[in-house]
């Protein structure tokens, strides 16, 4: 008899965001074969997937960021950021923007990822043994920046005009003697100390040492600011607390930070500008074994939660599928997607039989890769065993399932 025999109630709605490609095709199994058959709950859904972006034009995106403000907790699907071969290969209006660009943009805040760690699946760094965080600033930078291509000789300036319609500032970006490129970006002191703070509330947390790094040496002004509100809210709110806990917050320079992190044991949290935690979390996910072994949470200034996979639609596997040729995709994290709302709404809604039911559920799905039943990604990289097997895309699930089922 399962575990989980009468269906378990959960309180308020969770907003579900379809998307695309693979993970659209893993997310409803995932959702029909390890959620719906335990759960009672109600989905907000929203389809992401690009012909209903392009059908909406784009409107669907911000209804969806709309309705994670109203209930709090959304669960998202990855989805395609489309370029000119998108435009071409589904008849697009136009090259809609990122989706989690525009969500991000319109909640702020901060997307922690974390390795999903197994024991059979070494890191490739030998000296990490605990998980690497990330932390990456979610609003700004090139996910909103303007941009222009100079056709040839000209003047590109920056200019501010202040709230009262007077030029406050022009400075000189480059004489162009010939084609260029240009590019202008931003950021708010609002969204940059509420990412310090998100960091340290984090890190404090989790008994995790924060570490920051940016190129304040060469951005004197942008990356300064940046590593000037850490050190602010440092010295403001945590130096005691940090120093009683034994924790260490501590700024250098990026190259600096990207070298420590090869030689550090783990068990720290490594706040990112945008652009750098994009990079970085892939590489810190694909070191600890694969794109699909990482979580990813955006977290609102206003407490609004947005729990993804970190990982791309694996369109490559797609195609396979398409083909009829049989695939073997790793549908762990968008699995981690669901139980991090699902454990995020128990909290919040105070219903620990969910939390459980969610924690479960994870420890069914390592339970699997533990027991040598892995898709091809981790299965390149898994300690050696006679009892591995490469199972295909729906098998891990019906595997998990069977753990699940079994009221692990
Ligand atoms: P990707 O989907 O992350 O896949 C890159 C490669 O990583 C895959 O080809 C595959 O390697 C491996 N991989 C990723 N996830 C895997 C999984 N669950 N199981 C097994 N292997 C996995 O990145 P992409 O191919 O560059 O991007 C595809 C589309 O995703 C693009 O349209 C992009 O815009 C979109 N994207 C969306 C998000 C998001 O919504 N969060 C994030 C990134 C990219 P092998 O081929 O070697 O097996
Ligand atoms: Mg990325």
């Amino acid at each position: 008899m399962s575990a989980f025999s009468k269906k378990i109630r959960v309180a308020n709605p969770i907003v579900e965001i379809d998307g695309d490609e693979m993970t659209r095709i893993m997310w409803k199994m995932a959702k029909d074969k390890l959620l719906l058959p335990y759960l009672d709950v109600e989905l907000e859904y929203y389809d992401l997937g690009l012909p209903k972006r392009d059908e909406t034009e784009d409107g669907i995106t911000l209804q969806a960021a709309e309705a994670i403000k109203r209930h709090g907790v959304g669960v998202k699907c990855a989805t395609i950021t489309p370029n000119q071969d998108r435009v071409k290969e589904y008849g697009l209006k136009q090259e809609w923007k990122s989706p989690n660009a525009t969500i991000r943009a319109a909640l702020d805040g901060t997307v922690f990822r974390v390795p999903i760690l197994a024991r059979n699946i070494p890191p490739a760094v030998r000296s990490w043994k605990k998980p690497i965080h990330i932390g990456r600033h979610a609003y700004g930078d090139i996910y909103k920046s303007c941009e222009f291509r100079a056709p040839g000789p000209g003047t590109a300036e920056l200019v501010f005009t202040d709230g009262s319609g007077q030029e406050a500032f022009r400075g000189l970006i480059q004489e162009f003697e010939g084609p260029g490129i240009v590019q202008g970006i931003h950021n708010t002191d609002a969204s940059i100390t509420s990412f310090a703070k998100a960091c340290f509330v984090y890190a404090y947390e989790q008994k995790l040492h924060l570490w920051f790094g940016a190129k304040d040496t060469i951005s004197k002004t942008y990356d300064a600011r940046f590593r000037q509100a850490f050190d602010e809210e440092y010295a403001r709110h945590w130096e005691q607390r940090f120093e009683a806990a034994g924790l260490e917050y501590s700024f250098t320079l990026i190259d600096d930070t990207v070298a420590r992190i090869m030689k550090t044991e783990g068990g720290v949290l490594w706040a990112c500008k945008n652009y750098d935690g994009d990079v970085m979390s892939d590489m810190i996910g694909s070191a600890y074994g694969s794109l699909a072994m990482m979580t990813s949470v955006l977290v609102s200034p206003q407490g609004h939660y947005e729990f993804e996979a970190s990982h791309g639609t694996v369109q490559r596997h797609y195609y396979k599928h398409l083909r009829g040729e049989k695939t073997s995709t790793n549908s762990t994290a968008l699995i981690f997607a669901w139980t991090g709302g699902l454990k995020k709404r128990g909290e919040l809604d105070e219903t620990p039989e969910v939390v459980k039911f969610a924690e479960a559920l994870e420890r069914a799905a390592i339970e699997t890769v533990e027991s040598g039943i892995m898709t091809g990604d981790l299965i390149r990289v898994a300690t050696e065993d006679s009892k591995n097997r490469m199972v295909q895309t729906e098998e891990f699930i019906d595997e998990v399932a069977e753990r699940m089922s079994a009221g692990l």
